[in-house]
């Protein structure tokens, strides 16, 4: 039997709900809707969303399933709650997520090639450089030109992952893992998930030949390690056109596609993008 205590704890929680998502209206107190792991996203729907809001970030809903929403990044290095506001038949809304555990891996790793893992000033200097012109890409913006879930980067999807493993490289604690790696031989096509323009393709120190296609409203993907590159910074590319190949360029271990995604500047999980709509976490 259900007690008259837990009854009404059971009412004041659901008062205190209703509650807050007046004031959340309101724009007095945020709204707590649930906890999200580092490196996920949290869909919120809602018809007639105008814009949504995330730190300094203002982007268009996007279509998740069938509903229309703000996708709210969850970033892999975030320490803190998310808050995220949206402009909706002429209000804000406001809705808070916790930050969750970290739900990833350790993974050990030796690299031989000392010289990428200990760097020389030289090295270090040139990735500072390329960090910088990378970086510039996260905040570029316009409109949106993809659609979820977005194609695969293969043609043949292996089991891939590894998104956010925490490394020890060669007997030391180093940065997560950023994107998801998946094992081909070398020479595979890789593929873009979307229609995009191409914002950056080069060679750099740890990424190796390296493609970053802009997909709008603040969607990059990035393709690492390729063996060939087809592509030039300003094309413009279809979904599902080749862009280069498989390949173990930069700082790699073997052939393999590194496939990374960064939403609103935030490193989040590439394999949620590729499944599908309803992996994707949903406030309700
Ligand atoms: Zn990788």
């Amino acid at each position: 039997m259900v007690g008259y205590d837990s009854f009404m704890s059971l009412f004041r929680f659901i008062a205190v709900l209703g509650a807050a998502a007046v004031l959340a209206a309101a724009g007095a107190h945020p709204l707590l809707a649930q906890t999200a792991a580092p490196g996920s996203l949290v869909h919120w729907p809602g018809e007639g969303i105008e814009r949504c809001l995330v730190g300094d970030r203002a982007f268009e809903p996007t279509v998740v399933g069938e509903e229309p929403g703000c996708l709210v990044p969850v970033g892999l290095t975030r320490t803190a709650d998310v808050i995220a506001e949206r402009d909706r038949d002429g209000r804000r809304e406001r809705l808070r997520i916790g930050l969750g555990e970290y739900p990833y891996s350790v993974q050990r790793l030796e690299i031989k090639d000392r010289s990428r893992v200990d760097l020389s000033p030289e090295n270090l200097a040139r990735v500072q450089r390329e960090n910088a012109l990378i970086g510039r890409l996260w905040g570029r913006q316009g409109k949106p030109r993809f659609s979820l879930p977005l194609g695969a980067p293969l043609e043949k999807m292996p089991a891939g992952g590894r998104f956010g493993a925490k490394r020890i490289i060669n007997g030391e604690p180093r940065s997560p893992h950023t994107g998801a790696d998946y094992a081909v031989p070398q020479g595979t096509p890789v593929l873009a998930v979307d229609d995009a323009v191409v914002a950056l393709a080069g060679e750099f120190f740890f990424s190796g030949n390296a493609v970053f296609l802009d997909h709008g409203n603040g969607l990059i993907s990035m393709y690492f390690h390729l063996h060939e590159v087809f592509v030039e910074q300003g094309d413009e590319v279809p979904r599902g056109h080749r862009i280069g190949t498989v390949g173990s360029t930069g700082r790699s271990t073997g052939p393999h596609l590194h496939f990374g995604i960064r939403w609103q500047g935030e490193r989040v999980d590439p394999a949620l993008w590729l499944g599908e709509p309803a992996s994707i976490a949903t406030v309700r």
